[in-house]
């Protein structure tokens, strides 16, 4: 494979930049523009972790000083020999050192393509690869946290259980169907039921965290409905008394709509149209109800208002049927008033239901604990592997379904020959996701996300 080079810092001024070069040419290329000055060694006589602080020239004039730092092959983040130099961080200074490097007989580095190499040779799996890019791009610490035991090889392992397991199933089950005279003990339909069955287990707990782990890494996507004077901007105000983090204005609309996301706990509640909901004038509350009716169909979570104080109304049972069969929040406000409100006949409506006093700055933690159960988010942990992309969800349905297919057509009395082919598509499933059996093209679309120097 040809040797690499590329930038890997961003392209701004800094302290430092680093270059990377990586492959079988890596370190008589370093050689021939990096001279030691506090070792003897030549970059190619370097052991592997260790560095040497020297001048980088072209031979007739020093271009910078800088530090090298030398990896060998397979001990490397790429598993080839690496080198990368340290040099000054100005954006001009480092594009010489690298055009210096590409000089011999180094060629640039494609988008994601050190990380590519380490998937190739072995270094990593593709999910552990994927977490790389995740890493970089994390916003906040339970972004972080999924992207670090991603990077671990906690999904990695928790699927490799399963694909295990079915690899064995299918290693029976081939040599029971090849040589049927031999003596070979028979697979019987029990083990096969066990096996298909606590993998389809295992891939549905996987599949339902995935929703949950996506909800903690971006926030939910939540609309606030009642009908006039139920306490909605008062609700706001609290939820953003709580801590708010991002006011966008964009303007140009019909009027401006705001979006502002606070944080509930361990929650981010993205909450948007409050323009809509905070209008008096009948005009624009018009507007505002009908973009707060578009909200509701859209929306991850709806938090449906009431007002304790005053008698049932017919806007409150449309509120409340607009959200039968939703992820939807009765929030039952005004606790502090005397309870006139009759909430019986639309509970149903509703997965949970939470009394606060939004004037009052009571009941966010309970409202956060509501979210939390619908959401199931006291059951993540990060630490036993999620799905984190849409890519590794879809690979995992795939798998699911097949080996749930396989169950049905056991259960009905297909020939094992044709469970066997239904086994082993979710089994090619499984190795896509992990990257053991991913085609060319899926690897390549996962580092065209990548950016160069990665
Ligand atoms: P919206 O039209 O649904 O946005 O309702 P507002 O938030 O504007 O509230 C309507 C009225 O109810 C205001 O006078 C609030 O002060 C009052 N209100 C809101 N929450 C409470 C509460 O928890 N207790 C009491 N007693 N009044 C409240």
């Amino acid at each position: 494979m040809s040797t690499i080079a590329a930038i890997s810092t961003p392209r701004a001024a800094g302290g430092i930049s680093v270059i990377r070069i990586s492959g079988e040419n890596a370190l008589s290329a370093a050689e021939k523009i990096f001279f030691p000055v506090s070792c003897k060694e030549k970059a190619s006589e370097m052991k592997g972790y260790t560095c040497a602080y020297g001048k980088i020239s072209d031979g007739e004039n020093v271009l910078d000083d800088g530090v090298l730092t030398v990896f060998r092959a397979p001990k490397s983040y790429t598993g080839e020999d690496v080198a990368e130099i340290s040099c000054h961080g100005g954006i001009f200074v480092t594009e010489q050192v690298l055009r210096l490097i590409l000089s011999k007989g180094v060629r640039p580095a494609e988008a994601g393509e050190f990380t590519k190499r380490a998937f190739l040779n072995g270094k990593m799996s593709l999910t552990q690869a994927e977490s790389v890019m995740d890493i970089i791009s994390a916003n906040g610490k339970a972004e972080l946290r999924f992207a670090s035991a991603l990077k671990e090889g906690a999904l990695f392992r928790r699927i490799k259980n399963v694909s295990d397991s079915i690899l064995k199933l299918l290693g029976s089950l081939a040599a029971w169907v090849d040589y049927p005279e031999d003596d070979i003990p028979a697979v019987t339909d029990e083990e096969i039921f066990e096996t298909l069955g606590s993998a389809v287990k295992n891939l549905d707990n996987l599949l339902s965290s995935y929703d949950s782990g996506r909800i903690l890494r971006k926030g939910i996507d939540t609309v606030i409905v009642g009908k006039p004077n139920v306490g909605k901007s008062t609700l706001m105000n609290m939820l953003s008394g709580c801590e708010r983090s991002i006011v966008t204005d964009i303007a140009g609309t019909t009027r401006d709509i705001v979006e502002e996301s606070v944080r509930l706990g361990d929650i981010v509640l993205r909450l948007s149209d409050t323009a809509g909901i905070r209008s008096t004038e009948d005009k624009v509350e018009n507007v505002g109800v009908r973009l707060a009716q578009k909200k509701l169909e859209t929306s991850e979570l709806i938090l449906a208002v009431f007002d304790l104080g005053s008698e049932i109304s017919a806007e409150d049972i449309s509120v409340a049927e607009s959200c039968k069969g939703k992820n939807a929040i009765a929030v039952l406000n005004k606790s502090d008033l005397e309870q006139k409100f009759d909430f019986s006949g639309i509970a149903d409506n509703f997965k949970e239901t939470v009394t606060i006093s939004a004037e009052n700055g009571d009941g966010a933690e309970r409202l956060s604990e509501a979210v939390g159960r619908i959401y199931a988010l006291g059951e993540i942990i990060p630490d036993t592997g999620i799905l984190v992309n849409e890519r590794q969800r879809s690979c995992a349905e795939k798998a699911r379904n097949a080996f749930s297919e396989a169950v049905n057509a056991l259960r009905g009395g297909a020939t094992l020959d044709a469970v066997n082919i239904l086994i082993d598509d979710g089994e090619n499933s499984l190795l896509e996701l992990t990257g053991e059996r991913a085609s060319e093209a899926v690897v390549n679309e996962v580092f065209s996300h990548f950016c160069v120097g990665k």
